[in-house]
């Protein structure tokens, strides 16, 4: 059988996640969440009292950081930190600013690229992030560029951030949503950007089934399946 790869980016709070989960299951592939990867660097810097931006300190840093990604029973991606399970902490709120800010130093990037394209060597991925059409990988079967309008973002992800018992104020997740859309696109290396063969899916309108839909006929026509 051929190896697919797809590739979804978008900016912070599109439903990539979500989205990612359920075609994985539709289709059968691996879903690799590489956001993930970057939080388990940004926890490390939080609890060890590393200045995120700072780039000369987070790279010092770098060899004491064991980062794995595992598959558990439950078929859901664990992250690991130096052996300790840390997949449910990386998700506090407080975490996403660290890796947004991690996430732009070139040695961080460096460190994670390899592990993100091995996973997608052997098997069918569908893997989503900031650069995977762009700089993971760059010959992906189908590629994604996810979005959604700012507030439709922020309003999902307080959603989602009250449904694992962290709710924040709309104004501050909004706040948050911009300062990490900001980063992740102005970053000199791998910002956040439409891939020149990305289809853009724009889910503002769109309820999840119905987004759900239009992704699954966007990947079977563009993988042939
Ligand atoms: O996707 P998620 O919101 O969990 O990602 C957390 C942060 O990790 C993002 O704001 C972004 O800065 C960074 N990231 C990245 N490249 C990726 C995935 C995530 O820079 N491929």
């Amino acid at each position: 059988m051929n190896i697919i790869s797809v590739a979804i980016d978008g900016p912070s709070g599109a439903g990539k996640s979500t989205l990612a989960r359920s075609m994985a299951g539709r289709f059968g592939f691996l879903y690799v969440d590489t956001g993930a990867i970057y939080r388990t660097i940004g926890l490390y810097a939080w609890e060890h009292q590393i200045d995120p931006k700072d780039a000369e300190a987070v790279t010092a840093a770098l060899p004491e950081i064991r980062v794995e990604l595992t598959y558990g029973e439950d078929g859901l991606q664990h992250m690991l930190l130096n052996g300790r399970d840390v997949t449910g902490e990386i998700r506090l709120p407080q975490i996403s600013l660290y890796a947004s800010a991690v996430s732009a130093h070139p040695a961080v990037r460096t460190y994670l690229l390899e592990m993100q394209r091995q996973l997608a060597r052997t098997r069918s991925v569908i893997m989503d992030g900031r650069d995977i059409g762009t700089v993971v990988l760059p010959d992906a079967t189908v590629k994604i560029y996810l979005t959604a309008s700012e507030t439709e973002r922020a309003r999902r992800r307080m959603r989602e951030l009250e449904e694992r018992g962290t709710p924040q104020p709309f104004e501050e997740t909004l706040a948050d949503i911009r300062q990490r859309d900001y980063n992740d696109s102005h970053r000199p290396v791998a910002p956040l950007r439409q891939a020149e063969d990305a289809v853009l899916l724009d889910t503002t309108d769109l309820t999840f089934s119905q987004s759900e839909d239009a992704m699954e006929q966007l990947i079977r026509e563009r993988a042939g399946l």
